[in-house]
Parts: C-alpha cells; structure tokens; sequence
C-alpha cells in the first residue's frame, strides 16, 4: 500500500513554514479527533495519517531527510504499520493543551502538574442609563449616581472563609484547579469538579457573604457628563464595575446617556427644532415675534407674506456637540394659526375681508385650482 505524501496529507506546499504546517495540523487534529468522532474509523485514520505527517515534517532533520528520500528517508523506529506510534501526550514536542484550549474553550494551562494560573476573572462590566435634560446636555453637568454592584468582602477580605480561617488546598485538584481525566486515547484538562476551579476548598465560609467573597453593595459615584453628549452615548468608568474574582481587576461601569423629551425643542444631532406659532395676520402683514433659544429668548422679524411651514435659521443657537468644532443651528418652523373663538364683530370683519378678497390674494389657492381643472379635463 502506497503512503500518501506527507505534505498532501496537512494540504500544505513544499515549502511551507513551520507555522503553516502547524496550523495545518491543529485543523486537521481538531476536526478528526477521536473525542469528537466517536466509532469513527476513518477519522482515526487521518487522525493518525496527519499526526504521522506532522511528527515528520515539524523536525527539521526529518523533514529535509522526507524531502530528500521520501518515506524511506524517515522510516519509523519500529512503529506499527503506517508508522503510527501511539498518544503520547506531547510526544511530538507538540503541547496537546494547544488544541484542546481550542476544543474546550477552558484554561488548560493551569493542570498537567505545573503551576498554571488559578482562576483569576475580571468582574461584570455594568450599564447604567442616565437620563438627562436637554439643557444639562448642552452645557455638561456633574451628577451622583447610585449603583448596586458586587464589592469585595470587608470581613473575609474576598477569601469567603470565616474569619480566622484560611480557604484550604483542594485535594482533589492540589490547587490547580483542573484535573486530567483519561478518555480513549488522551487525558484530557476538565475544571476541577469538587473546587469548580477556584483550586481552594472552603471549610467555613464566611457568613457576611457565604462563601463568595464578594458582596452585593450600593455605592455613590460622582459622574461628569461633557457638554454636547447625545443620546446613546456611553461614558465609561473604568475599575467602576463589579469586583473581579480572586483578585481579578474590576469591570468597567458604562454611563448610557438618554435625552428627556424638551417641551419646545427637539434635536437632531447639533441643530435643534422648534414648531412656531404665528398669528395669521402676523404672518400676512410681517412683524417680529420672540422665540426661545437655549440661551434665553431672541426676537426674529417675520417678513410679511411669511407662509406655513417656512423655517428660519438661527445660526449656532443649537448644541456644539462632544465630537463637534462648532455648534449647530436651530431651526424654526412657522406655523400659522387658524384663528379660534372668533366674536361677532371678527367674524363680520372677517366676512368684509373676505368680500375684497381678489384672485392673486391667494396665489395658492388659484393655481391649485386650475390644477384640478386641468385634471378633470375641463
Ligand atoms: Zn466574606
Ligand atoms: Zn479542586
């Protein structure tokens, strides 16, 4: 039976590096492992197939002795047929906890009999929503905000073992935290089961946490919020979220910026909108009307014949915003007003007007009219 080419095999070229052929490999390992094909002979076939490949090509005496003579060139020392040498975990100088941090997802640097890391987590980051006016996010404020968040425990001082007891070694784990775990052909890393990972046992928790060595708290922060924030900016408090685990830094506090409803503006990005009201004699004689700004009030000339839905900008009477060089603009739009609860003596002004009304004192009107004309064919 002919051997397949070793670099056919990983689906590298000849002259592949060192990294390539390594990656090659871990794909190839990972996708036939026997743990994830169960029963599965032709996946323990190219199991073997990429193991033998990459136990040749990843030496570099056996890999130019391979690219010089072939097979023959790297014989195996009296290994089974096909020359596959069995599990040995590592053997290939090849750390297998590579591919099962790949597998697993788990922290498989902690077992194996060296001295890994111990569970050691970053707290929560927290969100917290910030509604503000309008005017406390034109001009920036500073407010206090109180938030409930996990702290470390001040009677155990994050241990969770009561006091004047120390959290105890786990027998299980030794204090790694993991434990190998034989399966077929490989042991393999799993959280300790007795510690859940944590590699200490505590025989006496302590009773203002239960254990946890964190607790839940209320604190007050001081909060500066920038003039010109937005809707749905985020402010981040970095260390302010919940306490880490096993002296793990804390998480980060994120302050969500959301804009109360204003009673006359509305904004949009830097400009701000507001809806005016005008009289409908105003409107037809012009004049000048007071409208509101965020600064205070401002007097705008309406020219006469000002219609409906006209919009008058005020340059940078708007908001500058936290990313913005200048300030927007706010943006007024006329509204004219149909008058209500007239008395007798409007109504029968109003009639009088309406009898000198001519033609072209309604440009609008009219051509709308020869519109509908035109469009009824007459
Ligand atoms: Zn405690
Ligand atoms: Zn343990």
């Amino acid at each position: 039976m002919s051997k397949r080419d070793y670099y056919e095999i990983l689906g590298v070229a000849k002259n592949a590096s060192d990294d390539e052929i390594k990656k090659a490999y871990r794909k190839l390992a990972m996708k036939h492992h026997p743990d994830r094909n169960p029963d599965d002979k032709t996946a323990e076939e190219k199991f073997k197939e990429a193991k033998e490949a990459y136990e040749v090509l990843s030496d570099s005496d056996k890999r130019a002795a391979y690219d010089q003579f072939g097979h023959e060139g790297v014989n195996p020392q009296g290994g089974g047929p096909g020359g596959f040498s069995g599990f040995g975990g590592g053997a290939a100088g090849f750390d297998f906890s590579d591919i099962f941090e790949g597998i697993f997802g788990g922290a498989a640097g902690a077992g194996g009999g060296g001295r890994g890391r111990s569970n050691v987590y970053r707290g929560a980051d927290l969100r917290y929503n910030l509604e503000i006016t309008l005017e406390e996010a034109a001009r920036g404020t500073e407010t206090k905000i109180r938030i409930p968040t996990l702290e470390e425990c001040d009677t155990c001082h994050g241990t969770g073992a009561k006091a004047g007891t120390q959290p105890q070694t786990c027998p299980t784990c030794q204090g790694h935290g993991q434990v190998r775990m034989q399966q077929g052909f490989f042991s393999i890393q799993q959280t300790c089961p007795r510690c859940h990972g944590t590699g200490k046992i505590i025989a006496e928790p302590c009773s203002a946490c239960h254990g946890q060595g964190r607790v839940k708290k209320h604190k007050t922060l001081s909060v500066k919020i920038p003039s010109g924030v937005d809707e749905g900016d985020r402010i981040r408090l970095a260390g302010e979220g919940e306490a880490g685990v096993n002296g793990g830094p804390a998480g980060d506090l994120y302050v969500m910026i959301h804009l109360k409803a204003h009673q006359l503006f509305t904004r949009d990005g830097d400009d701000l909108h507001c809806e005016m009201p005008v009289s409908f004699a105003t409107a037809a004689l012009g004049g000048e009307i007071e409208i509101p700004t965020l600064e205070g009030q401002a007097r705008i000339k309406i020219p006469a014949e000002t219609q409906g839905g006209k919009v008058f900008r005020l340059r940078s009477k708007g908001i500058k915003g936290v990313r913005s060089n200048a300030a927007g603009d706010l943006l007024c739009h006329v509204v004219v007003e149909t008058p209500v609860k007239l008395s007798s003596r409007q109504k029968e002004l109003l009639r009088e007007f309406e009898s000198l009304s001519q033609q072209n004192n309604n440009p609008k009107a009219q051509s709308f009219m020869d519109r509908v004309k035109e469009f009824f064919g007459q």
